[in-house]
């Protein structure tokens, strides 16, 4: 098993004072247009120095739990992967960079707009020379990139530490089942069934990050795999279709819903957008939204109707387009949510259908349910939608039906929220 260093630690304990850098997707995109070799380089610094002080932070949350959730065995076996993976991270740039890379690496941060470090404080130095003030050496922007020459090693590295943090990646694809397990764990020894509202918001703390963290490398890996498909930037469409992810989400909801219930003809629903509104997002983010809340319209109007009905009430999707907005509201008939109900939704693992099991091993890239039962639908999405400065909201009406409100940010310039 794992085991985290007395050492180690201490390195992990010093990475947590930084503070975490946020990016925006307009810098994502700014930064990932035709990359050069040169900039996979640049950006793997960035990485390397990102990606490690956004892992300590979370290891030292992990490691602060309240009341005993720390020591829940399914706790302790995420806080190791987070500590592996750290290490893999900060390792790296030694074991693999040649000297002469070392040197444009250390080029590369002087020649950013960051302050010196102070020459006194030489155990608080970073890999590339950062300052514990917050301004870390290499930030992503082009700035520092200009009238460098790069040596031919510098492809071998940058395949390396993309393979490295792949490997990352796919350590922590088992971290949502891990956690909620850990938290089933932390139930069953107190015998209650509370999660209590620290547990909440360290649960939204803890998967936002994760989303940040996965965002960041899911980008690197895709800018280095090499120029993918028209109007991609890495992971993100620079013109993404809404009309048809929301065709496809109806799509795939609708066959899930008709999977599950057995039903010849499930509810239908009716897409109201413009057939060429294009806008700037991730759309594997708005897939995993609007399948989400589709599928939970979906089974509340089943579940209203009962699964003998012939003719259900449809489900609406609107689409508005405003200067700074783009709102998406869906609308059922499905019967609502009492009010009192309305608060339960948001916390994790709070559903009305039967219990999913657990199963890491299902849990294959990201968090994908089955039709329901996870009762995480909600709130990883509405995390997915903050993550970009957009946001998730949910009216009910008891006895009639449910409204959300999808709100997702056109100008794309907000940071990440950094929990
Ligand atoms: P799950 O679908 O796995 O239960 P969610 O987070 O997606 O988890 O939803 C939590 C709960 O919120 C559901 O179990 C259901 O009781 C309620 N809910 C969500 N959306 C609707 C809706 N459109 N109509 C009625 N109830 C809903
Ligand atoms: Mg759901």
């Amino acid at each position: 098993m794992y085991r985290i260093t007395p050492q180690l630690s201490e390195k992990i304990k010093h990475f947590a004072t930084f503070p975490q850098t946020g990016v925006s997707l307009r810098q994502m995109v700014m930064f990932g247009q035709n990359p050069t070799q040169g900039t996979l380089f640049k950006a793997s610094q960035f990485l390397s120095e990102e990606l490690p002080i956004r892992l300590a932070h979370r290891v030292k949350e992990l490691e602060e739990l309240p009341h005993n959730l720390s020591d829940m065995p399914s706790i302790i076996r995420v806080k190791n992967w987070y500590a592996q993976s750290f290490q893999d991270l900060v390792e790296f740039p030694n074991k693999e960079m040649t000297p002469r890379l070392k040197d444009m690496a250390k080029t590369l941060s002087k020649q950013s707009d960051m302050q010196a470090l102070p020459e006194n404080s030489p155990n608080l130095a970073m890999p590339n020379g950062s300052n514990p003030n917050g301004r870390k050496g290499v930030s992503l922007s082009h700035s520092a990139m200009d009238g460098v020459e790069w040596p031919a090693e510098v492809n071998t590295y940058n395949e390396k530490f993309t393979k490295m943090i792949e490997a990352v990646k796919r350590r922590h694809d088992p971290v949502v089942t891990t956690v909620a397990q850990g938290i089933l764990e932390f139930k069953q020894s107190k015998k209650s069934h509370l999660v209590d509202t620290d547990v909440q918001a360290f649960l939204d703390r803890f998967y936002m990050s994760r989303i940040g963290i996965r965002m960041l490398i899911g980008q690197h890996i895709a800018l280095n795999k090499g120029p993918s498909r028209k109007d991609y930037v890495g992971i993100i469409c620079t013109k993404t279709n809404l009309a048809d992810i929301a065709q496809e989400a109806v799509d795939n909801a609708k066959f899930i819903c008709e999977d599950y219930y057995g039903l010849f003809r499930g509810p239908e629903v009716h897409v109201h957008c413009k057939k060429d509104l294009e806008f700037m997002y991730v759309p594997s983010h708005l897939s995993h939204m609007l399948f989400e809340l589709l599928k939970n319209s979906l089974r509340a109007v089943v579940e209203q109707y009962g699964t003998e009905c012939d003719e259900y009430p449809p489900i609406k999707l609107i689409v508005a387009q405003g200067k700074e907005d783009i709102a998406i509201k869906i609308s059922d008939e499905g019967g609502g949510i009492p009010r009192s109900g309305v608060p339960l939704v948001w916390t994790y693992m709070y559903t009305t259908a039967p219990s999913q099991h657990l199963d890491p091993t299902f849990d294959k890239s990201d968090f994908k349910a089955p039709m329901a039962g996870f009762g995480y639908g909600l709130p990883i999405s509405r995390l997915y939608a903050r993550y970009f400065g957009g946001d998730l909201k949910l009216i009910s009406m008891e006895g009639y039906g449910t409204d959300v409100y999808l709100h997702l940010n056109r100008i794309s310039n907000s940071d990440e929220p950094l929990p």
